[in-house]
């Protein structure tokens, strides 16, 4: 049996397995629609293997040129993306129906709106606030330190509500700490700039061609340099944006005030309060004369305001666009009760994110995020990473380089028999736990450090999680009155035991990296494109191409999104000749990969 063979076999075992499935593993494309970049062709029949039509190219007056994002020598990849299994939740979640409800599995906050009545314009108190913002949605909250800012030490205390600003183009539609900061901003999104090359490229390859114009986009990310150079670059392809925060801690103030003084309407601050956090999404949506038909979200809360407060605005919404595991599982909610009235795109999922975001990411950040916290010297120190994913490969590997003594505990033994086969040393918990220097878990579990392992640490040993979830160490156990905590410095608590042994508990059991450190721009480069991308294939897509259900990207727009970036690295890509293509049974220009293929 040939490879292809094989691979098809497996394909179809894959797929069998899934519930829902809509698209073939690979949508077969004429040579000459490789050309094409997200094109609105002939709507795809994404229902039967057997039957997955051809995609002719027809390229309408107006539409973007087919060579517009097309890349030398990776051509744009076929536009219809694909609908995948039900995601693996490495936890619990917890999901807002349309009717208030909350379907809460065990391992998510919930997320409770604001009242409906609330009136925006009674603000809290300070304390208030505080209290408020348990009520809003664990990714909202979750701790983010953003990138090196040079303006927040600002003293002003008058909440950026009660300002009025103006750019100085005499603009005051947005929302802002200080409008004064622009400077300092734009410093930031230039430096961010120079490690987003794929974006950069993409706002080259649309001069004069606009693939997003009329596109009105409503977005709520992190607002940081790096989505500046995103919202920037899907302003510069066409569309209007306006824009909030999905966390009240992570918005760079300069950055914000930078995209307000270049005319972008801008709600967001670092350090909103819960009510601050919903009026600014509100205030993005709630315009007259202005609609939005785009949506850009991460962590749902946005789209489920939508929902709850517009849900007319659904009629002129061709699709959202979803980057977290949280807002994506929601998604996954919303269809499957049938409550989905758009397409929507995972873009948590691509293959880009996953393996970048995961691996290459946190291979980077667990030394920062641990460095900053302790200044703890790596080399010789015994450390014990829990999950051998692909979060725990980049951890190892970046420890190891260090010089320090890496053991893993695993479950699985696939991933298990890696990290042998790496030269890590495989062992339970319970062996090394009395002398190991630092604890580090990678496993989207709960309850993998449990109080029995936190009372039998050495003294000064580090606890620290870079799973999505704070549950893997057992914080709350900790929490009992024998034991002192003391908060030595910002994200670090000693936790001291009635003989005086000290744990050092990093970000109370929360991801280390995201809450300690910064993230890689190049890594946000690679989500940020995939999600431009995924807003024009949507924006794009004739009627009828996507159905009111959750969508991955295909492969081939993986390919693209990684092709852009090569040219970062001087890397020279060598192309399958025609007999090798044959042989390989692909099409030169890709997709080179299954779509099972992680
Ligand atoms: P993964 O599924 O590839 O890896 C997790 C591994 O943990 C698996 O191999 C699994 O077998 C193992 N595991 C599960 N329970 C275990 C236990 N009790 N003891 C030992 N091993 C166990 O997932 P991943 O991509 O590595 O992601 C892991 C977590 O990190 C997820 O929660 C993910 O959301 C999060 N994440 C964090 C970042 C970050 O920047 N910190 C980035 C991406 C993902």
């Amino acid at each position: 049996m040939s490879v292809q063979v094989v691979a098809a076999k497996m394909a179809e075992l894959e797929f069998e397995d899934v519930p829902n499935k809509e698209l073939p593993a690979e949508s077969p494309v004429t040579p000459s629609s490789e050309d094409k970049i997200l094109a609105k062709n002939v709507p795809h029949d994404v229902g039967s293997s057997a039957t997955t039509p051809t995609i002719e190219p027809s390229v309408k007056a107006g539409d973007p040129s087919p060579g517009l994002l097309t890349p030398n020598p990776v051509k744009m990849p076929q536009s219809s993306a694909m609908k995948r299994p039900e995601p693996q939740q490495n936890g619990g979640d917890a999901f807002v129906n349309r009717d208030g409800t909350v379907a809460e599995a065990p391992r998510m906050k919930k997320i409770q709106f604001a009242d409906q009545k609330q009136e925006f314009n009674k603000r809290p108190t300070k304390i208030g606030r505080r209290s408020l913002s348990r009520s809003i949605s664990q990714s909202s909250t979750d701790s983010y330190s953003s990138a090196a800012s040079y303006t927040d030490s600002s003293d002003d205390e008058t909440s950026p509500r009660d300002k009025q600003q103006k750019n100085t183009k005499g603009n005051g539609d947005f929302c802002i700490k200080n409008i004064k900061q622009a400077d300092f901003g734009r410093r930031e999104i230039e430096i961010a700039e120079q490690e987003m090359p794929a974006l950069m490229a993409l706002r080259k390859r649309a001069q004069g061609e606009k693939p997003l114009a009329g596109a009105k986009v409503v977005g709520c990310t992190h607002i940081t340099a790096q989505t500046a150079v995103l919202m920037e670059t899907l302003a510069a392809l066409g569309a209007q944006c306006r824009w909030a925060a999905c966390n009240i801690y992570s918005t760079q103030n300069e950055v914000a005030a930078a995209l307000a003084e270049g005319g972008f309407s801008v709600f967001a601050w670092k350090g909103e309060s819960e009510d601050d956090f919903w009026w600014c999404i509100d205030r993005c949506v709630n315009l007259e004369g202005w609609q939005p038909n785009m949506i850009l979200d991460d962590g749902g809360d946005l789209t489920h305001w939508i929902y709850k407060k517009y849900p007319n605005m659904f009629k002129k919404i061709k699709g959202i666009v979803e980057e977290s595991v949280t807002g994506v599982h929601r998604l996954y909610q919303l269809s499957k009760a049938g409550k989905l009235c758009v397409p929507a795109m995972n873009v948590n999922d691509s293959v880009t994110k996953q393996k970048f975001d995961n691996l290459y990411c946190c291979r980077e950040s667990i030394l920062d995020g641990l460095k900053r916290t302790t200044d703890v010297m790596f080399g010789g120190k015994q450390v014990v990473v829990c999950g051998y994913g692909e979060v725990g490969k980049g951890c190892c590997a970046a420890l190891k380089a260090m010089g320090s003594i890496v053991y893993v505990t695993e479950i699985d033994p696939i991933c298990a028999l890696q990290a042998c086969m790496d030269g890590f040393r495989l062992v339970k918990l319970n062996e090394v736990i009395r002398h190991v220097d630092i604890v580090i878990t990678c496993t989207g579990n709960k309850n993998v450090v449990v109080r029995e392992y936190l009372d039998r640490m050495k003294n000064g040993c580090i606890v620290c999680n870079m799973g999505h979830s704070n549950t893997e160490i057992d914080v709350a156990s900790l929490r009992t009155p024998e034991l002192t905590w003391e908060r030595v410095r910002s994200q670090v608590d000693h936790v001291i035991w009635p003989d005086g042994k000290r744990i050092v508990l990093l970000a109370e059991g929360r991801l280390l990296n995201l809450s300690c450190s910064t993230v890689p721009t190049f890594v946000l480069s690679i989500t940020a494109t995939t999600q431009a991308l995924a807003l024009i294939e949507l924006y794009n897509a004739p009627e009828g191409r996507y159905k009111q259900d959750v969508y991955l990207l295909p492969k081939k727009m993986d390919e693209y999104v990684a092709s852009l970036h090569l040219p970062t690295f001087d890397a020279h890509l060598t192309e399958l000749s025609d007999e090798q293509a044959k042989y390989l049974g692909l099409n030169k220009n890709g997709p080179f990969k299954p779509n099972y293929y992680r």
